[in-house]
């Protein structure tokens, strides 16, 4: 029996999977009164799993009942009150795909192996470019997350537009951009000093002018000019560059426009939305982030490419061991697409919820999310303690004490977390300390907002901030 040790019988098998559901319910049907973060002991906890290779198993409900506690002791990144950083939620649906995926443990890298599954993945890839604007010769690849989305696409620009000998090129993108485009830059090659941080407006958004003249300096240097990386809702801020103004720099200059649209691109499917990101169907590349704004679990990123081919020739590739399952005809493996050969079934993790709610639910959802972020800037502008940085562009609000040092206000942040209700966090603005609201969760609705903006109320009391004039 040992050598079938790995594989269930019916009975374990039902026993098994029951444990887990069991598991994940328990923790699910109690997320809206679970603690929004826990890090008491989390240390600790964190020690008892620095433990040697097992030579023997365990029975599974011991490793579940150690694993709750590991759960426990962290960020509820799942829960509603999680408003920090940029959230998601992690629809149970995908998890469900997930789960299917795993077990049926089916190859989509190549068509052949399973040519239902890797439409499934073209339809899913599909349906993002509808989303975004895209036309009907735009491809991507869905990535683990936007970092990789980001370093696919500067890879893809520089085979594209650079010669193999390429230090020469130059990449522009705000002060305020995501430290993943500058890292994505540095693995695909180059220097720091091929990268140029832009200063922004009162808004946060890129400073055409500062652009021009530096466009302008690196041509006169004998430098080569070949890529722009505009910020499609930054993560700080939430701030949204001139696309449409970019377009039209990027094609008089012969430049690749990028927009890192991680956090801001789904948005589009908003209400409202096609106007707050007009221009964005213009860039060449789009860098989205299922695994936040479609509320997806981590993992699940997606570049696109306006121009298909690009991404093609950029990653395809010739083996002799993979001759037996080339793609016939105008079809293209996904592997043909991206860095990567084998890989999960990620697509399902997309595809499920879609076709499970509609596309509609979705824009409700983040219809909703721009409307409680107004919500929140509405209320704290309606309090002279509090200064808003700037009025919300998608559904991320910055702002501070008014009048208060970078300490108080990171007490302030302190004693609102540890309440438990929500969490935040914080970030620089302009060197200064500065609060932020990120509403994207699907589990974040009205009742929760109100708990933040009260627990931002009440603690500005508790710090002794006056209330110089009511309004
Ligand atoms: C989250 C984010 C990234 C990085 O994406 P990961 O999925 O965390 O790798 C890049 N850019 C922006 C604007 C983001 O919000």
């Amino acid at each position: 029996m040992t050598d079938r040790v790995m594989e269930p019988t019916p009975d374990e098998f039902d026993a098994l999977t029951a444990a887990c559901v069991a598991f994940v319910r328990a923790h699910i049907v109690a997320l809206d009164d679970h603690p929004s973060a826990d890090m008491d002991g989390a240390s600790e906890i964190a020690e008892t799993f620095r433990e040697s290779l097992p030579a023997h198993g365990r029975p599974l409900a011991d490793i579940l009942q150690r694993l709750e506690l590991a759960f426990a002791k962290s960020f509820t990144t799942n829960g509603p009150g999680y408003l920090a950083f940029i959230p998601g939620g992690g629809l149970y649906a995908s998890a469900l795909a997930d789960y299917i995926a795993a077990a049926m443990n089916r190859y989509t890298g190549v068509i052949k192996a399973a040519p239902a599954l890797s439409q499934i993945e073209e339809t899913t890839v599909r349906w993002l470019c509808e989303l975004m604007g895209y036309p009907a010769h735009a491809r991507g690849t869905l990535t683990t997350g936007g970092s990789l989305s980001n370093l696919t696409a500067i890879t893809t620009a520089r085979i594209a537009r650079l010669p193999e000998d390429f230090l020469n090129g130059v990449l522009y993108m705000s002060e305020d951009t995501h430290v993943s485009v500058p890292k994505a830059a540095r693995l695909a090659g180059f220097p720091a000093s091929a990268v140029r941080l832009i200063p922004v407006d009162a808004r946060r958004r890129i400073r055409l002018d500062a652009l021009e003249s530096a466009i302008a300096a690196d041509r006169s240097a004998g430098r080569r000019p070949f890529l722009v990386c505009a910020n499609a809702g930054t993560v700080a801020t939430g701030a949204i560059d001139p696309l449409d103004a970019l377009a039209e720099l990027a094609r008089a200059e012969g430049l690749w426009l990028h927009a890192d649209a991680a956090y801001g691109g789904f948005f589009r499917a908003a209400e409202g939305g096609a106007a707050l990101l007009r221009g964005v169907e213009r860039c060449d590349s789009l860098t989205l982030d299922p695994h936040k704004t479609l509320f997806l679990p981590y993992g699940t990123g997606c570049v696109l490419v306006r121009d298909g081919d690009a991404l093609h020739r950029a990653h395809e590739t010739e083996a002799a061991y993979l001759r037996d399952v080339a793609a016939e005809g105008d079809r293209i493996n996904m592997t043909d697409l991206s860095p990567e050969l084998s890989r999960d079934f990620r697509a399902i993790r997309v595809w499920l919820p879609f076709v499970l709610y509609g596309v509609d639910a979705f824009r409700t959802q983040l219809t909703e999310k721009l409307a409680l972020a107004r919500v929140v800037y509405e209320r704290l502008r309606a309090d002279d303690r509090f200064e808003l940085l700037d009025e919300p562009q998608l559904s991320i609000v910055a702002f501070r004490l008014r009048d208060a040092d970078d300490a108080l206000n990171a007490e302030l942040l302190r004693r609102v977390n540890a309440r438990g209700r929500v969490f935040l966090s914080s970030t620089t603005v302009d060197g200064r300390y500065t609060l932020r609201v990120c509403v994207v969760s699907y589990r974040t609705h009205r009742d929760r907002i109100e708990d933040a903006l009260h627990a931002l109320q009440e603690e500005a009391r508790a710090l002794g901030v006056e209330r110089p004039r009511p309004r």
